[in-house]
């Protein structure tokens, strides 16, 4: 496995492996890689003759008061799991190299980013379709491969495809989860001991609205004040939201009709977390 760290080398490595005739899929991460990133970068190597990982903390992502700079990183630990995988090579980029001085050009896509995660954290979508376009012309990969627990990001950027017709396919992967039923997640590191019982309303809570669904609930301000009431029972939870939309507008919706995502992000004490769940899936 080979670490590239400046973009010029990795395009050069893409170019040539294209050139080959091989088929590139890409995994784009922050690191500190749990179960769900290695599972997407399984499910890669079984779509793709090469893969390509990034590990960047892409700080225009990341809103003034949010965790960036206590992110969490282990870059060894990082390669070893990745090497194991059967990863080709994980691109390692500085800040220095993804914005150089003089950087001033941004992507935004703007519907699918106004509700959900888009109210509370402005500024962010702007960020990760940014640094994924970047990301996309450094790389060069045929397919890029994205997690489904980050379900508005995954609408996204496949919205900016679409619209920019970048020549990639976008596979968006179910959420992998602890055994508790928590979503796995970098963050989860913050949580102590005693906030996890109430990480664990997340999914529960979930759970609770597919039950509700079964039933033959179909009013979503039933459903949404049904789970916010769960979520509030336990401590340290502070609700950011809960909302029943459109999985491809991502707008609300008030009656669930054919397809509806409920998604949600709370904060566990210092600790914000998000999950959502497609009715009539299984969880
Ligand atoms: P991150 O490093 O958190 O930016 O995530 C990198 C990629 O992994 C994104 O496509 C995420 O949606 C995906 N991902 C993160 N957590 C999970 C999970 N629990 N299951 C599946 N994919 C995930």
């Amino acid at each position: 496995m080979k670490t590239i760290e400046l973009t010029r080398e990795m395009q050069k490595y893409s170019d040539s492996s294209r050139s080959k005739g091989k088929k590139i899929a890409f995994v784009p991460t922050m690191g500190y890689f749990h179960e769900g990133h290695i599972e997407l970068m399984r499910q890669a190597k079984k779509m793709a003759d090469c893969v390509v990982v990034s590990i960047y903390v892409n700080p225009t992502q990341f809103g003034p008061k949010e965790d960036l700079s206590r992110y969490p990183r282990d870059f060894d630990r990082d390669s070893e799991r990745a090497k194991e995988v059967g990863v080709d090579v994980i691109f390692y980029p500085s800040n220095k190299e993804m914005y150089p001085e003089g950087y001033q050009t941004y992507v935004n896509v703007e519907d699918v980013t106004k509700n959900l995660c888009g109210l509370s954290r402005p500024g962010h979508f702007c960020g990760v379709t940014t640094v994924c376009a970047k990301l996309f012309n450094i790389v060069k990969p045929h397919i890029a491969v994205f997690g489904k627990k980050d379900y508005q990001q995954y609408v996204t950027i496949k919205r900016m495809v679409a619209d920019l017709n970048m020549d990639l396919e976008i596979i968006g992967l179910p959420t992998v989860r602890e055994a508790d039923g928590l979503a796995m997640s970098s963050r989860n590191v913050y949580l102590k001991e005693n906030e996890r019982p109430s990480a664990l309303t997340l999914i529960d809570s979930l759970r609770l609205a597919q039950k509700l669904y079964d039933q033959g609930e179909r009013k979503a301000s039933t459903i949404i004040s049904q789970v916010e009431k769960f979520i509030s029972q336990s401590p340290y939870t502070d609700i950011d939201y809960v909302k029943i939309c459109d999985p491809e507008t991502m707008r609300d919706i008030e009656k669930i009709r054919d397809s509806a995502l409920i998604a949600l992000a709370v904060k566990v004490a210092q600790t914000r977390l998000i999950d959502n769940h497609a009715f009539g899936e299984l969880i």
